[in-house]
């Protein structure tokens, strides 16, 4: 699984301190490969840390996904999750389970197909892409 202290150190490279929230934040997303809305995290953290106010919430999401860590996901929902995503070098898109919010990765992508495809009905050219592909995982069907 996922090393804690591989990403505690991404954040001293990025002059973020590791305070106990943070890594906190970190544990919570590595330990349960699921999105969470700041509202979910805060919550978590509440019951953990006395004072902890969603504005600190906020920016502590906001940090990781600028470091690369966290990425966004808007639900059918229309709320707004993070999760956590460390394969940039890879092209891939992730799969959402609406039930209990588990987050896979899929490498598969159709991406050259259907560039080509834009390219001969819309006589465009295609720069990206965004996918997110939702459903039940196999825990929840
Ligand atoms: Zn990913
Ligand atoms: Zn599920
Ligand atoms: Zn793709």
């Amino acid at each position: 699984m996922h090393d804690i202290e591989l990403y505690l150190e991404r954040l001293r490279q990025n002059d973020l301190k590791v305070t106990p929230k943070r890594r906190e934040i970190l544990r919570l997303f590595l330990e349960s490969g699921a999105y969470h809305s700041p509202l979910d995290i805060h919550r978590y953290l509440t019951k953990r840390f006395a004072r902890t106010g969603l504005p600190t919430v906020y920016r502590i999401l906001h940090e990781f996904s600028q470091i690369g860590l966290l990425k966004l996901y808007y639900h059918p929902d229309r709320q707004l999750y993070y999760y956590f995503c460390d394969m940039s070098g890879t092209h891939h898109h992730h799969f959402f389970c609406i039930d209990c919010h588990r987050v896979q990765t899929v490498l598969y992508c159709e991406f050259d197909a259907l560039k080509k495809h834009v390219a001969e009905t819309l006589s465009a050219e295609v720069t990206d892409h965004h996918l997110e592909i939702e459903g039940q995982c196999s825990r929840c069907r």
